[in-house]
């Protein structure tokens, strides 16, 4: 492959679905790789000699050796229906370096931390909160006292959060973390018990109830351009400043798109 010195060939070593068309993989990246919670790496495979790559946000803790991240098939894409072909012992490229500024706010003084998300949005708070659970879990200096994480992550069915019970068993066993998952369609699935509607119509509900300012609170967006885009318009009639939004688009809609549901 061209280029291919900037990537490793790395190695799937697991990889489990978490619906038709949602899956995560574990990979080796088979060489170093060093990032912070937040970042993305870049994931390619060779198409005519040439890297056909993509940001992908990695779920897993720099903690970890291996890389996790958490996928979403599109039907029409280029890449995804590539790497949904791809099972465990295949080889994927991996670009040498991680990237993104989609990190832990630990300078401006804020403690409250709201993380958005829709469907894989969800990946770089794992990352957060899996990291934060080590720090804490050791007692040591690394770990941010008295911040405190807050997710509130949507997705059409309950299902498509990958990460729920993951995150929810952390939740209630540790004094930094609240989360709220939310479904969209609650009425295809009426077991579920938990908050419903799209999460940007929530995010006035949770930021009134956890009682957020722009001035102790940083907010987080990822995933779904409309989210997003919606997201930042509510924080900032709530009177976030533009310092105190971080967003992390996943992609640009095609012109027609429709909203997210
Ligand atoms: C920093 C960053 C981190 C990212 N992290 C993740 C991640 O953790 N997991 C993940 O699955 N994706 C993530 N993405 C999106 C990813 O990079 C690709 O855009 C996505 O996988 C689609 O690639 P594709 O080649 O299959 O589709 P493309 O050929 O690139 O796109 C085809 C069409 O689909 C639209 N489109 C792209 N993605 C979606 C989507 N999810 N839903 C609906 N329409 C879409 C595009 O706008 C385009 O019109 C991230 C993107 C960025 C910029």
């Amino acid at each position: 492959m061209q280029s291919e010195d900037k990537f490793y060939r790395a190695t799937i070593t697991d990889r489990s679905e978490f619906a038709e068309d949602l899956w995560r993989i574990r990979v080796n990246p088979n060489g170093e790789f060093t990032h912070v919670p937040g970042q993305y790496a870049t994931l390619a495979v060779e198409v005519d000699g040439k890297p056909l790559q993509r940001a992908y946000s990695i779920v897993s803790s720099p903690y970890e050796s291996e890389i996790e991240f958490f996928f979403e098939l599109v039907p029409q894409g280029a890449l995804t229906p590539r790497l949904y072909e791809l099972k465990t012992g295949d080889p994927v490229w991996m670009r040498k370096g991680a990237k993104g500024r989609f990190t832990l706010d630990l300078k401006s003084g804020h403690k409250k931390h709201l993380l958005v998300g829709t469907v894989t949005g969800l990946a770089p708070y794992v990352s957060y909160v899996r990291t934060m659970y080590k720090d804490f879990k050791e007692g040591g200096e690394h770990f941010p006292a008295g911040h405190h994480l807050y997710i509130l992550d949507g997705a059409s069915r309950s299902h498509e959060f990958g990460y729920h019970e993951e995150l929810e068993k952390i939740a209630a066993e540790v004094p930094w973390l609240t989360t709220v998952f939310t479904v969209s369609r609650p009425w295809l699935e009426p077991e579920w018990k938990g908050e419903t509607g799209r999460v940007d119509e929530l995010i006035r509900k949770y930021t009134d109830l956890w009682e957020m300012t722009g001035a102790d609170t940083t907010g987080y967006l990822c995933g779904h351009p409309d989210m997003i885009e919606n997201g930042k318009g509510i924080l900032k009639r709530k009177g976030f400043p533009k310092e105190s939004m971080f967003e992390e688009v996943y992609w640009i809609p095609a012109k027609g798109d429709g909203a997210e549901e």
